[in-house]
């Protein structure tokens, strides 16, 4: 295994993955899908790819036109938001078995954030508009 390729899994241990990440940073989405999806800010870290070595109870929500989530069907852990167009794959960072060596970089729908709280530290922030352009629409 690389250093990027680590293995994952939901609460039940059900579902297995190993995730081929694309860079060691991660980020967090404040907006308020992914709130209800993950239970809080939604801490998610991009792939190259992910091998499923279990997948029987896996699960997926058609959350928008473009983006679907995939959850387990047994526990319920939320495990990844994946790009319909191209298959890009983020998956939860909860969701990984050893988080350790993994930065926290950047958030994204900074405006849907509730007041209630924020990280602490230098992170790159876009508001969902921003998102929105840069992705191009
Ligand atoms: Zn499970
Ligand atoms: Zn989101």
């Amino acid at each position: 295994m690389s250093e990027l390729d680590r293995d994952g899994g939901c609460l039940c241990g059900s579902v297995r993955f190993t995730a081929h990440l694309r860079s060691p940073t991660f980020g967090a989405c404040h907006c308020g899908m992914c709130r209800k999806f993950a239970g809080g800010p939604f801490l998610a870290i991009g792939t190259a790819g992910v091998d499923w070595h279990q997948d029987a109870d896996l699960r997926t929500y058609d959350s928008s036109a473009w983006a679907e989530r995939g959850f387990c069907g047994r526990c319920g852990s939320s495990l990844f938001y994946r790009i319909k167009g191209n298959g890009m794959t983020i998956v939860a960072f909860g969701a990984l078995d050893d988080p350790r060596g993994l930065t926290l970089a950047r958030e994204v729908f900074i405006d849907e954030r509730p007041d209630a709280y924020c990280f602490a530290g230098d992170l790159k922030g876009l508001t969902g508009a921003e998102l929105m352009a840069k992705a191009g629409g």
